[in-house]
């Protein structure tokens, strides 16, 4: 999906002072953003207590939204620089086409991993006809510099490898490796996305790699998380330092995992470009802007998107996170 926020400021992300060393258990509560006329979604990265948890940049949540009657999700042409980007349905479908030629219908629990490398463009649509429920998450990986300019691919994997733990738990690894699993997205950096399937009344423990920082984003269910209850539409962080993690669903729950090894580098995120300075972010508008470098979309009916304005304010100085 894309940022439509038309007042994107730019942001400096990454840098090991952001990183909280030992277990921590931090409440982040999402900013509602309209992405569009029909879809609104619930963004927990960046957040203004948090930035990244490993090299996951970005994290919205959306639905479930029953769209019957709705377009549902249309997002137009726009770009992407320096990330890769997952979708991940619980409900509903999305139909992805991209400047390298892919046309993919991405189906629940389906990977969709797009890697913008050093430019792309792509469309996301509810195809016609639908499901009546949209439900899922769009997600942002940032590149590591020896890999952000790499050729932009689209990986689709609709078979990814599961994790039975004891105690009702079943995770699928989305991205990188969990308790042994690998998923076969590409990876770049060290790291760990994976969806949790929790039964009705159940506790069970989640192996985690004490070099990791993680969060978990709840996406439905009455779950908690190492003893904090966590709403669907919030994510709690938990900093390093873990060998497991503590879970129990009330309901049957959905969850979802983000890991990784802490992303030293310092980048720089504006819109849906991540580089590592204003002058690039501003090359890449302008390349956007006049129709080069980023490639075409076809297929898609209706315009391409324009890039809102940069900030008259250059970039924002880093801050602490508190
Ligand atoms: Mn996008």
């Amino acid at each position: 999906m894309s940022n439509l926020d038309r007042q994107a400021a730019l942001t400096v992300c990454g840098g090991r002072g952001f990183v909280v060393a030992e277990p921590v258990r931090e409440l982040l509560s999402p900013r509602n953003v309209r992405l569009g006329e029909s879809t609104e979604v619930r963004r927990l990265l960046p957040n203004l207590g948090r930035r990244m948890v490993g090299a996951w940049a970005f994290v919205d949540h959306y639905g479930p939204d029953d769209i019957a009657d709705e377009p549902g999700m249309q997002v137009p042409p726009h770009p992407h620089m320096g990330l890769q980007t997952v979708s991940w349905l619980h409900d509903g479908e999305v139909l992805h086409r991209d400047s390298t030629g892919s046309l993919q219908t991405v189906r629940p629990r389906e990977l969709g991993l797009m890697t913008s490398g050093r430019a792309i463009s792509h469309s996301e649509e509810s195809p016609r006809p639908h499901a009546r429920f949209l439900h899922g998450a769009q997600l942002w990986v940032a590149l590591p510099d020896a890999h952000r300019h790499v050729e932009p691919h689209f990986q689709h994997h609709a078979d990814l490898p599961r994790v039975t733990g004891g105690g009702g738990l079943t995770a699928t690894v989305v991205l990188g490796e969990l308790d042994g699993a690998l998923s076969p997205g590409t990876t770049y950096t060290p790291i760990v996305g994976a969806d949790l399937a929790l039964a009705p009344d159940t506790e069970s423990r989640l192996p985690l790699d004490p070099d990791f920082e993680y969060a978990v984003l709840a996406m439905s269910g009455e779950v908690y998380v190492d003893g904090v209850p966590v709403l669907p539409g919030s994510m709690l962080y938990l900093g390093c330092g873990r060998t497991e993690l503590p879970l129990r669903a009330a309901s049957a729950a959905g969850l979802m995992l983000l890991g990784g090894e802490p992303f030293e580098e310092e980048i720089v995120m504006w819109w849906n470009f991540v580089g590592r300075s204003g002058d690039e972010i501003a090359q890449a508008r302008n390349d956007w802007e006049k129709g080069e470098r980023f490639g075409e979309v076809h297929g898609y009916d209706g315009a391409r998107l324009s890039a809102p304005e940069l900030p008259a304010t250059p970039l924002k100085p880093r801050g602490r996170v508190r």
